[in-house]
């Protein structure tokens, strides 16, 4: 009787949600989830560097090379790729904006590029033809402006990390807070320079692009889409500028894995952080937030800077036998491990095919599974809970928790 009594009280408590939260049900019962574990390293900032960058790359990939998912493939670093910098000298000749090609100057770099790509170690993704406004940086450059010496005076090598923050944004001018967006046309001229540079030394278009400092608008959406960009790498949220006092504007403020933009593109999301060198977070974290992804049927797309890698030799070695753990730790604890690039997730999301491309070295991998019945049920009733409070406490209080708990527990083999 008492049985009888609590379920009838939970029918009626999910007919209540049902009606008040029908739209945000539907909604997210319907966004992509994965019987298979796709895993993904996305690395910002590869490109013009020391030429020792060469051998650190080397390094990190042939840790890689130690790891096999469920099908037999290392781990791929999407290596979000700048793929010029300032021509100092030029630009302090005639005021315009020079640059210095990845390719013809740094040819070490982009060997140990190209060499990882033909072992399916690497794949490059878009990140910006620079790291930072040239229209900007040459006013700066011409005034002699205090706060390029740091970046002019490095001996090697031209380093745009040491630049002021606001001054790395490339789809925004920083050079004056709040940020100013460029126009169309210059949107238009570097998006397709960048798009061109990146075919033309990679062999096959970039169909994914994640932004310099998560800083982009609208019109570059377009403009990508003008250049056939399929996805939108993201951390969860899109800046379209920077305030007066440097404050990152978010709109919109959260981005789920696979929603899509008003230009059909769809967006990925970063959901699992690596980035040692900044000490804010360790291999015990990563493995954490990698374990809320799998719950929720999600890709697992850990960031990790190319910086972690290109500082100190400890810090380097540090962070590669941090990722090394990271691998074992995520290969040993979820069924049916995928390893792709963020390219060929995109893909997948546009068109679920029965095999995945690397278009860069023209090998071919098996389709994801996607995830259906119970297996689902509880990636979904997970995803409601870690997104919404509200419904999580009255999961509490009217024990419907219970319920959900053995689904979503029973869900995960
Ligand atoms: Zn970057």
């Amino acid at each position: 009787m008492a049985i009888l009594f609590i379920l009838g009280f939970w029918s009626v408590c999910i007919a209540c949600l049902w009606v008040w939260k029908k739209d945000l049900f539907v909604a997210t019962w319907n966004e992509a989830y994965f019987a298979d574990t796709p895993v993904l390293i996305e690395s910002d900032d590869w490109g013009p560097g020391g030429e020792f960058h060469a051998d650190r790359l080397n390094q990190l990939l042939n840790m890689l090379d130690q790891h096999k998912d469920a099908v037999g493939r290392n781990p791929v670093l999407t290596a979000d790729m700048v793929l010029a910098v300032p021509d100092i000298e030029k630009i302090a000749v005639d005021g315009e904006y020079h640059r210095k090609m990845l390719d013809a100057d740094f040819p070490a770099i982009y060997q140990a590029l190209k060499d990882g790509i033909a072992r399916d170690l690497l794949t490059p993704q878009l990140h910006g033809l620079e790291h930072l406004n040239g229209a900007g940086f040459a006013r700066l450059c011409q005034q002699n402006d205090p706060r390029l010496t740091a970046a002019k005076s490095t001996s090697d090598w031209w380093d745009w990390e040491s630049l002021d923050s606001p001054l790395q944004g490339h789809y925004v001018d920083g050079s004056a807070l709040p940020t100013s967006s460029v126009d169309s046309t210059e949107a238009q001229n570097i998006i397709e320079l960048a798009t061109a540079s990146f075919q033309r030394m990679f062999g096959a278009p970039s169909v994914t692009t994640v932004a310099p400092c998560y800083l982009w608008n609208d019109l570059i959406e377009q403009r990508w889409r003008d250049r056939n960009i399929i996805a939108i790498q993201t951390a969860g949220y899109r800046c379209t500028g920077r305030d007066q006092s440097g404050g990152y504007q978010q709109d919109p403020p959260i981005i789920r894995v696979g929603n899509k933009n008003r230009f059909g593109q769809f967006y990925l999301v970063r959901n699992v952080m690596y980035e040692p060198v900044d000490g804010k977070n360790t291999v015990a974290s990563a493995v954490a937030e990698a374990e809320i992804a799998y719950q929720q049927a999600a890709p697992i797309s850990i960031s990790t800077h190319r910086y972690n890698f290109t500082r100190s030799e400890t810090e380097c070695n540090d962070a590669i036998a941090g990722l090394d753990q990271l691998m074992s730790a995520i290969a040993g604890m979820f069924p049916r491990v995928r390893f792709l690039s963020s390219a060929e997730l995109g893909e997948s999301l546009v068109d679920p095919s029965p095999e995945i491309t690397n278009r860069f070295n023209g090998k071919l991998w098996p389709g994801l599974k996607m995830a259906s019945g119970h297996r689902k049920l509880g990636a979904f009733l997970y995803r409601l809970y870690y997104r919404h409070r509200k419904l999580a406490l009255i999961g509490y209080v009217t024990g419907l928790s219970l319920p959900a708990w053995v689904i979503c527990k029973t869900g995960l083999k």
